[in-house]
């Protein structure tokens, strides 16, 4: 609830010393759904077929609880539907619902089948940072020798050495920033209250407080 004493100058500050780096991305949903199901295209430019785009990314601050240990519980086998954590960003930053928080601070892998193309860079789900590993059912490769990363994260292999055929299927494992997609949205810190001081009323944006979940477990469910 509200606190009578709430100072939101307070808590601007608690954001700048304690606060975490984050990336902001707004949600909408893809123009590719069939309005009647809502049922996106498999194969579409704009949102990969997931149905829903992203936009105005922007670097802001939030206290964020839980992200690590919501990380490190995919770990345990069984505490798959964990992954949660909550963050609280400054009034003026209107987070909302399906929004993604991608965490700058903190990196973690991800594994995955990928088809591999001649003509063009190997799309990653998320943005590689790292790889890892890579190989295909007859050949290992050197991640650091036979690959790179491009400014998407997306995999490009040098010329010269190994890399798959085209059009076959290989896995990779890569570190990424976590994505978090906010799920719900705490209510009383929602509103805007109107401070009274020496008679004059200014609205005031309260600090903003969500509950999200890893992307990618979102992700496997649908
Ligand atoms: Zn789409």
């Amino acid at each position: 609830m509200i606190r009578v004493d709430f100072n939101p100058a307070d808590f601007e500050r608690l954001v700048g010393e304690k606060g975490y780096e984050v990336i902001w991305k707004k949600h909408c949903y893809c123009p590719c759904r069939r309005d009647t199901t809502g049922q996106s295209k498999i194969i579409c430019p704009l949102c990969g077929g997931r149905g829903d785009i992203y936009f105005d990314p922007l670097p802001i601050r939030g206290i964020v609880i839980g992200a690590v240990q919501a990380v490190e519980q995919l770990k345990v086998p069984g505490r798959w539907e964990r992954g949660t954590a909550t963050i609280t960003v400054s009034g003026k930053h209107q987070i909302s619902f399906y929004d993604q928080i991608i965490l700058q601070e903190s990196t973690t892998a991800f594994s995955e089948l990928v088809r591999h193309h001649d003509d063009r860079p190997d799309k990653l789900n998320y943005h590689g940072l790292e790889v890892e590993f890579a190989r295909t059912e007859s050949t290992v490769f050197d991640p650091s020798l036979d690959m790179g990363l491009d400014g998407d994260g997306n995999i490009v292999w040098q010329v010269g050495r190994p890399k798959p055929d085209d059009g076959e299927t290989f896995v990779v494992r890569y570190q990424f920033h976590p994505i978090f997609i906010i799920m719900d949205l705490n209510h009383a810190y929602r509103d805007t209250i109107i401070r009274r001081k020496y008679g004059v009323e200014t609205p005031v944006n309260l600090p903003r407080s969500a509950a999200m979940q890893l992307d990618f477990l979102i992700g496997e469910r649908r």
